[in-house]
């Protein structure tokens, strides 16, 4: 089945998946059922199940899947073999925490350079991360097939920048400010509003 008839819901679910059977792959097992997994993952057992199907028949009743031979299934449908490159735009608190996280340790997304406006920090780096001024960033991106950035400036800057990047050829963005951003239809954003996260999660604790 192609990738384009995954719905989206199960598509977001699947790095979750690859991660947790890698680390089940390094405990040494070989296989686990649906149940298993739910109960590791907090996935119902239907949904997973459901999820799978979509890739095709990979398990086999009273059997279970072969942890091996889905990690190589799903490598290759998250396109883990090749890394991504990503660009992180405003060196603040938040950038340059996310920059010391280094993503490459958990996956196949590698920040490989940073931009800010601030002189104290352009030339300097953050965990191996070069910063640039955001005035290179034309000419920096330009040398590299980087298509993702990471949004961390303040939200004032935010749309601005967000043209900017478009531009250049950014194609899918990880906005961590709090508004909401206008691009076309190409540009897929991903919305990470931290703050609302927490409010929500409060009004629900309320609620019980
Ligand atoms: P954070 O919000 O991440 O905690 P902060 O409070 O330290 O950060 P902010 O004012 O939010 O700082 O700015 C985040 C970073 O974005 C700063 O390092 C700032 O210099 C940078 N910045 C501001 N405007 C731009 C811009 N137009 N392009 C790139 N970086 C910018």
């Amino acid at each position: 089945m192609s990738e384009e008839k995954i719905p989206q819901a199960t598509a977001r679910r699947l790095p979750l998946y690859y991660r947790h059977l890698n680390i089940l792959h390094n405990q040494g097992k070989t296989r686990i059922s649906s149940r298993e997994l739910s109960e590791s993952i907090k996935i119902d057992s239907a949904t997973i199940r459901k999820d799978f199907s979509y890739f095709g028949e990979l398990g086999r009743k009273g059997y279970g899947y072969d942890i091996a031979h889905l990690i190589q299934f799903f490598r290759k449908l998250l396109d883990q073999d090749e890394v991504a490159r990503v660009a992180l735009i405003g060196v603040g608190n938040l950038g340059t925490a996310l920059l010391h996280y280094n993503f490459m340790k958990k996956g196949n997304t590698h920040i490989e350079m940073a931009f800010d406006t601030n002189a104290h920090k352009v030339g300097t780096k953050k965990g191996d991360v070069p910063i640039y001024h955001i005035d290179d960033l034309e000419k920096e991106l330009k040398e590299r097939d980087i298509k993702v950035a990471i949004l961390t400036v303040p939200a004032r800057v935010s749309q601005e920048v967000t043209d900017q990047l478009i531009k250049l050829g950014i194609e899918g963005i990880l906005n961590f400010t709090p508004s909401r951003l206008t691009v076309p239809d190409h540009v897929r954003v991903h919305h990470i509003d931290l703050s609302i996260e927490l409010q929500t999660l409060v009004y629900f604790l309320k609620q019980d």
